[in-house]
């Protein structure tokens, strides 16, 4: 979500600025922020400190951070560093223009982080036959939904990014529409909790309906979307993935923990039976799905038998990947308040074993692979070795691979896989399916 914002954050500024890799040269720094976690939200302060410098050099110089930290943090962050002038929370970004325009004119620091209820997500849009992404761009965000009403007592999102709001249908049918006339093939369709995208709004589609309605969109042939909380993951969605052959076979349905005493404490309103209840329908109805999910070791309380269930539950489900992390303390949280917090070096033991039991169920689903054709979307050249190409198959499995041809990007090709890496595949071109 964050890079999407980002991307909005060059759309609205493209017609005064250009984008550099270079600070030194820059005209207007803007460092976007996340805070899900207490590392990047070090990481912020010590990236703006390190631009200090530059100011001194280069009065005019512009210094902005924007995001969840700046929505976190607001004139804290002015009084810690006074070499920054803007400060623009989650919703507060969108206003970046008007905010330049009133430093400019003010010389004072300006700070945006009011989080209104009612706040409509603008619709920003590139100019046509323009683009600002220099790499004509295969794959594509788009933010159906802000924010979350659930409350897990670990995450601090709710507070940082408000209550729960969602997009007019006819805003994000336009902007995909928009972005497969500039070439991209695949949509992730993003949100806080899509399973829940237009519940609250009169009149709105449900999540299903809005999948079935962006997939009638011509030229576009992949659509992908993040993240689904477990509890709200209907049968009417299970159904229109295995029908609708645009939506890619996989999802991430984070677990976070595989003990309901822990689940309870984490205010996540399943257990472990009911996921597995989800997982089950999920796999019958589409055969092959993959399926990633998050992990949260050490939150407070979790004993060496809780952990253990959580241990269980990668061995029962068999995640293709997870995404796993230390309990963190967030400002706001419930959480941050309990007792019997895990220390440190637990957590770091746990997160070890978490790595260790996943390692050996990702190679041999990799491997599972090996021998099998499959259809790749190509992203570009692999990052890997410029004579291969990149792309991923449905199940979200980054694949590298050698071809004949040259002009591959943006194009649906089979491919047999002959390998397995620890991440990704590798394999033989077979032919293009479509260009
Ligand atoms: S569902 Fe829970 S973890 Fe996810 S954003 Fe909302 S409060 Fe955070």
């Amino acid at each position: 979500m964050n890079e999407n914002d980002t991307e909005k954050m060059y759309i609205l500024l493209s017609d005064e600025y250009e984008p550099t890799q270079n600070p030194e040269e820059a005209d207007l720094i803007l460092i976007n922020t996340c805070s899900v976690r207490e590392k990047p939200q070090h990481k912020t302060y010590s990236e703006a400190g390190r631009y200090k410098h530059l100011k001194k050099k280069k009065p005019n110089l512009i210094i902005g951070i924007t995001g969840c930290v700046a929505q976190q943090e607001g004139e804290n962050i002015i009084k810690r560093l006074p070499h920054v002038d803007l400060v623009l929370g989650t919703q507060g970004f969108y206003f970046i223009k008007k905010a330049l325009e009133t430093f400019r004119k003010t010389k004072k620091p300006v700070i945006l982080t009011e989080l209104k209820p009612d706040f409509k997500i603008p619709l920003i849009l590139e100019k046509e036959n323009t683009s600002i992404f220099p790499n004509k761009r295969v794959t594509a965000f788009v933010t159906i939904m802000q924010g979350c009403d659930n409350f897990c007592t670990y995450c601090i999102v709710p507070y940082v990014r408000g209550r729960e709001i969602s997009r007019a249908p006819e805003d994000i049918l336009k902007e995909v529409k928009e972005l497969v006339k500039k070439g991209v093939r695949e949509i992730t369709l993003l949100g806080q909790n899509v399973n829940s995208y237009g519940l609250k709004e009169k009149g709105y589609p449900d999540f299903a309906d809005l999948l079935d309605m962006v997939s009638k969109i011509d030229g576009l042939w992949r659509i992908r979307f993040t993240t689904s909380h477990p509890k709200d993951l209907s049968d009417k969605l299970i159904e229109i993935m295995a029908n609708n052959p645009k939506i890619c076979k996989h999802i991430h349905l984070p677990l976070q923990a595989g003990s309901n005493r822990i689940l309870k404490k984490m205010n996540r309103k399943y257990t472990k039976e009911d996921y597995l209840r989800k997982i089950e329908k999920l796999r019958n109805a589409i055969p092959g799905i993959s399926i990633t999910t998050d992990i949260i070791v050490g939150f407070p309380g979790e004993t060496e038998e809780d952990f253990k269930e959580t241990l269980e539950m990668l061995e029962k489900v068999r995640y293709h990947e997870i995404f796993s992390f230390k309990y963190s303390d967030r400002p706001f949280t419930v959480a941050q308040k309990m007792s019997n917090k895990v220390s440190e070096e637990e957590k770091k033991r746990r997160l070890k074993k978490v790595h260790e039991v996943q390692a050996k169920i990702t190679k041999e689903i990799y491997e599972s692979y090996v021998g099998k054709e499959v259809e790749v979307l190509v992203e570009g050249l692999s990052a890997k070795s410029k004579d291969m190409f990149m792309g991923r198959t449905t199940t979200n499995v980054i694949v590298n691979f050698k071809a004949p041809r040259l002009d591959l990007k943006g194009a649906l090709v089979k491919v047999l896989i002959e390998e397995a890496g620890k991440h990704s595949l590798k394999g033989k071109y077979l032919e293009t399916l479509k260009i």
